[in-house]
């Protein structure tokens, strides 16, 4: 994996816990050399993890709406910042750019985002590897809900195997890294 999109809060959160893993990630990113595609703000752990990388000499770019580059405080100093119309073409864009994606700790932006790439994974539209890190067992309740699905008959154990879920960021990448396509489903 040569680019990974990362999906979090612009916000912080409630505890410090999600800011020391956003840099923690930020600093294996750029070790790693993977460069990080995500939303261009400064702000929350979005500009947290870009800091991060930027500390550290690795690449960052961000994509962002126009009318929102104001509003969400557009990141000045990132290797790249692709300016884009509309919410569906930043989406669109960080998609192509990335060879992979990590959902963080974030708020309705950050599952709304997640979700995309999840279901385009379930009917074949994208093949490429997506986790969620689970830090500070944020995303208990979601991992349960998605649980639920499967009992419910609602969604398939296959699709419910299509994203990886880890605690661990380097453990995450690891799964991420042994990615094969899932079998598209069926109906
Ligand atoms: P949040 O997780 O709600 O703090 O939002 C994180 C990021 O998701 C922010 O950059 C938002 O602009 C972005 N976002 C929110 N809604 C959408 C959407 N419908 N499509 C794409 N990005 C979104």
């Amino acid at each position: 994996m040569k680019s990974i999109a990362v999906y979090c809060g612009s916000s912080l959160g409630a505890s410090e816990i999600y800011k020391e893993q956003a840099i923690l990630l930020g600093k294996f990113l750029a070790q790693e050399k993977i460069t990080l595609i995500y939303g261009g703000a400064s702000v929350g752990i979005m500009g947290t993890i870009a800091d991060a990388i930027l500390k550290e000499g690795g690449s960052v770019i961000g994509v962002i709406p126009t009318f929102l580059e104001q509003r969400e405080i557009a990141h000045k100093d990132l290797t790249e910042l692709i300016c884009v119309d509309t919410m569906h073409e930043r989406k669109a864009k960080m998609m192509e750019l990335a060879d992979g994606f990590i959902a963080l700790p974030g708020g309705p932006g950050t599952l709304e985002e997640f979700f995309e790439v999840f279901t385009w994974n379930q009917i074949g539209l994208l093949q490429k590897p997506c986790g969620i890190l689970n830090i500070n067992g944020y995303y208990n309740k979601l991992i349960e809900l998605f649980d639920h699905m499967v009992a419910e008959k609602f969604l398939q154990e296959r699709s419910r195997n299509v994203f990886y879920v880890d605690d661990n960021y380097e453990s995450l990448f690891s799964k991420m890294r042994t990615y094969e396509p899932p079998a598209i489903k069926t109906y």
